[in-house]
């Protein structure tokens, strides 16, 4: 399959209904010369019904779907693989773009839970070192429409019964794939609108279930305050000192871990929301009993939950987990100082699709 080792263009992709609102679908339904009310009728199908199979529309004309197909219903994500492990529970796909990138989503169905990893970017520009998607630098933007339609790929795959553990839907979504969300602002936004806005102008999860992975890009912080939805914020910290940080999260070179901590506690104040602060447990390097503490002393009396990741493995660093017993005094340290703290169980290693781990190796795969 030499088509899978072309490199991308770096375009991108045409319009798609999902990159538009349900006014601006019937617009452009206007526009191609057909009834306003055919927008409202393609998104039930679309986002209602999960629909992407045409010949099932009976209440359009065959013309009008055509049009509207050739139109609006470019397909935007061509599955290049899935993989799958947990006994089925986790289902990861990789994804061909237009113009040859590659990103990733995964698939996480829970007992009480099915939450969606989506990818903002094709590839990612904040270069932390421990990352494989950060590795490769940044590829381009994801169109508000390639980064919605990998949750409406997702929420097919649950009504059709592909995920073990019978049909369902998805009720969670995490901007935890590949990119920096908060550097595709717009985008991410537009795509959230989509998940969020009930039929037939979106999906309808709750944006409480809507959790923004950031690495702190601070001024997007205080953009997505004033955005008027509950989603959940989860700071990528992975170090409580500048020193530390500047060279883990390149970023914080530029936004230092004051100003992104203050525009946390200002997102959570004005959202009335609990910030998660992500912290990937990298033995030797940040797990230290004194930078446990020095971490608590930042967050102690703050509406915050301490997500610890312990490090996936990637190619190429030599970096690895913490010593469990390191992993257990940190997390003693932070709840001395009442500080609620989770161990995330990372879920999709074994197919390189845990967290960091997304680097759409198939490029190299004949
Ligand atoms: N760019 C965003 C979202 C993508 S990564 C962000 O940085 O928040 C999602 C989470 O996985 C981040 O907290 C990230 O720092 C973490 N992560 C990256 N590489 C990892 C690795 N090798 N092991 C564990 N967590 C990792």
């Amino acid at each position: 399959m030499s088509e899978l080792s072309l490199t991308p263009k770096k375009s991108m992709p045409p319009v798609h209904l999902s990159d538009l609102s349900l006014k601006e679908r019937k617009l452009k339904c206007e526009e191609l010369g057909l009834p306003g009310f055919r927008a409202d009728q393609v998104s039930r199908h679309w986002y209602g019904h999960l629909s992407n199979d045409n010949t099932s529309w009976t209440d359009m004309s065959r013309a009008d779907i055509e049009t509207i197909s050739e139109a609006l219903l470019p397909q935007l994500l061509r599955e290049v693989r899935t993989l799958d492990c947990d006994g089925g529970m986790t289902r990861k796909t990789v994804w061909r773009l237009h113009d040859n990138s590659l990103v990733e989503s995964v698939l996480m169905r829970y007992t009480d839970r099915v939450t969606m990893c989506i990818s903002s970017q094709a590839g990612c520009g904040m270069a932390c070192p421990f990352c494989a998607t950060g590795q490769a630098g940044l590829t381009r933007n994801l169109s508000a429409a390639e980064i919605f339609e990998q949750v409406r790929a997702g929420a097919q795959a649950m009504k059709h019964d592909e995920i073990a553990g019978g049909e369902g839907r998805i009720s969670n979504i995490v901007f935890m794939g590949m990119g920096e969300p908060l550097a595709n602002y717009n985008r991410v936004i537009t795509a959230i609108h989509r998940i969020v806005k009930p039929v037939p102008e979106g999906l309808g999860i709750s944006a409480r279930n809507v959790t923004v992975s950031t690495v702190g890009l601070v001024p997007r912080i205080y953009d997505l305050a004033k955005e008027g939805m509950p989603l959940r914020l989860a700071i990528s910290l992975h170090a409580p000192d500048d020193e530390l940080r500047d060279t883990l999260v390149p970023i914080n070179l530029q936004y230092k871990v004051s100003e992104v901590l203050d525009a946390a506690w200002h997102y959570s104040e004005t959202v009335k929301r609990r910030v998660s602060i992500e912290y990937a447990m990298i033995r030797d390097v940040n797990d230290q009993a004194f930078r446990a503490e020095m971490l608590a002393r930042l967050l102690v009396g703050k509406d915050v939950h301490v997500n610890l990741i312990p490090l996936n493995p990637t190619e190429g660093s030599d970096w690895t987990a913490s010593r469990k017993s390191d992993e257990q005094k940190f997390v003693e340290i932070l709840e001395r100082f009442n500080i609620p703290v989770t161990i995330r169980d990372t879920r999709g290693r074994e197919i390189d699709g845990a967290c960091g781990q997304l680097a759409a190796k198939e490029v190299n795969v004949q």
